[in-house]
């Protein structure tokens, strides 16, 4: 009888492996810089091809391998890195497992060419196996090319991203990469096009700038704060400043990009409230501390933390953020934020009251077949009675349901943009223009028009007509970050129209009702929408002031005080 048990073969034990270190593009990037950096490379230059699927070359002017060490560095848990396992509990250096080269030969046609001065050497490896080897000409340091990626696991790559969404992706790896390695020259160049170019031995200041742009800078304040052996440097983004979601902070652990939660909530704490509920900081953060301090979940692909004192790296995140930040927590609102409060609704005090005799009005305002009386404005609210039921609507609300179906609606039919005279000119991170220029035509649609002019600028010659100027550039950094949502994601045009459309309804709705004609115009235009009873965010629109809604308050209020007592 045969035996059912059979050893895999190397090649595929390394197939294995790279399913886990090798998730695409981005990540061979990450493996190879890092093993550069590792070499002590001062400058790196990586080449990528079709979003690296096609091809992806990194060189640097690091160390080199002398000819037995290329020839070993593709076996697996072949490294130079580990000499006591104790190496393993500290992670001053970047990667330690042996196996990044070997997994991303055994799915890849890999070139090494590498010289530790003198003469060099180049080998030839496909399917993990070396084809050939060969003398060659070469300064000091590696250049690794590999080429056709997953080439002979099909099943791999089938599932692969399209080529500008692998861009993007390994364009935010190397901006971390270079925001995490300040003194290293790291050059991005994606299908001939320069995407990265920074110099050697700039500070982190100057790095921000070569990298994400002047734009996340500006105004963004320094920080540098050291408390017993924890050391905080860097940059927080102002207030004015903030995002949408998470993706512009950049946390770096002794050197190594990390993800931590408990470290992003403590420099929100620090911002107190500055900060609106559902913005979030930016900031760029290198902390400095004992090995000891921080326990590494070594998966190799995201680096989590945790924390073995985390209140006190929490509390000197906080004290380190507000320090940066200059004054003590105020506790006046963010720019951002209305500055109304629901407890203090004074209809008294807006100049149309509840009417006695509301004749005049309804002849004017007549909506028909149900007539409609508005018989009082607030800044944010309309009260009118529609037959014989009083109502409160929400203008805000009522304001992002119409735009959003109006937006909506238009975009089958192009939104004719409004030409600027002056138009604007718009800078963004790198990450932020690959999103908008790889969804240009679909943000053309809503009337805008884009134009690429030099490294991450945007000039925007038209826009929608009911946007803001002031508004322009938030709203690209909106659509960025929507747009970083839908990576990976196969139909997304459904799911990008309602993203687009929802950041201009937000930013187009009106903030105030200014007179009781916006008001009665506003109510004609929600009873045209086809859903008007909910906000696209699915707040309350409507809220009848029938006895039902009456007596639920005050009974709500009845209950609240009781359990007060
Ligand atoms: P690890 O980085 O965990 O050691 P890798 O498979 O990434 O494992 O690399 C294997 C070995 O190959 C490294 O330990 C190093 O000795 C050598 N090596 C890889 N890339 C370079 C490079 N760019 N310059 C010099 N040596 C390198
Ligand atoms: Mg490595």
């Amino acid at each position: 009888m045969s035996s059912l048990i059979e050893l895999l073969s190397d090649e595929t034990i390394n197939q294995i492996a790279a399913g886990e270190v090798v998730e695409g593009p981005a990540s061979v990037v990450k493996e190879l810089v890092e093993n550069a950096l590792d070499a002590e490379a001062t400058s790196i230059r990586v080449q990528i091809i079709g979003g690296g699927l096609q091809t992806i070359v990194v060189a640097d002017d690091g160390q080199g391998m002398a000819k037995e060490d290329a020839t070993r560095c593709i076996l697996r848990h072949a490294t130079s890195k580990i000499r006591k396992a104790q190496d393993l509990f500290h992670i001053s250096s970047m990667g330690f497992r042996g196996e990044a080269l070997a997994s991303i030969a055994s799915i890849s046609k890999m070139t090494i060419e590498t010289s530790q001065g003198g003469s060099g050497v180049r080998l030839e490896i496909e399917r993990g196996e070396i084809l050939s080897t060969h003398a060659c000409a070469r300064t000091k340091g590696t250049t690794i090319t590999i080429r056709q990626l997953f080439y002979n696991v099909p099943a791999r790559k089938k599932f692969q991203k399209s080529p500008p969404a692998l861009s993007a992706e390994v364009l935010r790896t190397m901006t971390t990469l270079a925001l995490g390695n300040p003194s290293v020259d790291l050059e991005l160049v994606s299908n001939g096009r320069k995407a990265i170019q920074s110099r050697k031995g700039e500070t982190i200041e100057e790095r921000v700038v070569s990298v994400l742009g002047a734009n996340f800078s500006e105004g963004a304040l320094p920080l540098s704060y050291d408390k017993e052996s924890l050391h905080f440097r860097g940059l927080i983004g102002s207030p004015t400043m903030s995002r949408p979601n998470r993706m512009a902070q950049y946390l770096f652990l002794n050197g190594r990009a990390v993800s931590c939660d408990a470290i992003a909530d403590a420099v929100r704490k620090g911002f107190g409230t500055r900060l609106d509920e559902r913005r979030h900081p930016l900031f760029l953060l290198h902390l400095d501390v004992p090995a000891e301090l921080i326990d590494v979940n070594v998966h190799p692909q995201k680096l989590h933390v945790r924390l073995r004192k985390e209140e006190l790296f929490r509390e000197t995140i906080c004290e380190a953020v507000e320090q940066a930040l200059g004054t003590p927590i105020s506790t006046a609102a963010p720019p951002t934020t209305p500055s109304f409060e629901p407890t203090s609704i004074r209809f008294d005090e807006v100049p149309i009251l509840l009417r006695e005799d509301p004749v005049e009005e309804e002849r004017t305002l007549a909506i028909e077949p149900d007539p409609v009386t508005v018989l009082g404005i607030h800044d944010r609210y309309i009260l009118f009675r529609d037959n014989d039921a009083l109502s409160v609507v929400d203008a805000q609300a009522a304001s992002f349901r119409i735009l959003f179906e109006e937006i909506a609606q238009s975009v089958d039919h192009k939104v004719a943009g409004q030409g600027l005279l002056v138009p604007l000119t718009i800078d963004l991170t790198s990450v932020e223009s690959a999103m908008v220029l790889t969804h240009q035509a679909a943000i053309e649609e809503l009337g805008f028009s884009l134009k690429p002019i030099g490294k991450d600028v945007v000039m925007v010659e038209a826009l929608p007509p009911f946007i803001d100027e002031a508004d322009v550039e938030s709203i690209l950094v909106e659509i960025a970050a929507a747009m970083q949502q839908l990576i990976g994601k196969v139909d997304y045009e459904k799911e990008r129209k309602e993203a687009l459309c929802l950041i201009l309804a937000t930013k187009g709705k009106s903030k105030k009702v200014r007179s009781v004609e916006e008001g009665v115009r506003l109510l004609e235009r929600l009873s045209n929408c086809d859903n008007p009873a909910h906000c696209p965010k699915g707040e309350n629109v409507r809220i009848p002031l029938d006895v039902e809604t009456l007596e639920r308050l005050f009974r709500a209020h009845h209950t609240s005080s009781r359990s007060a007592n």
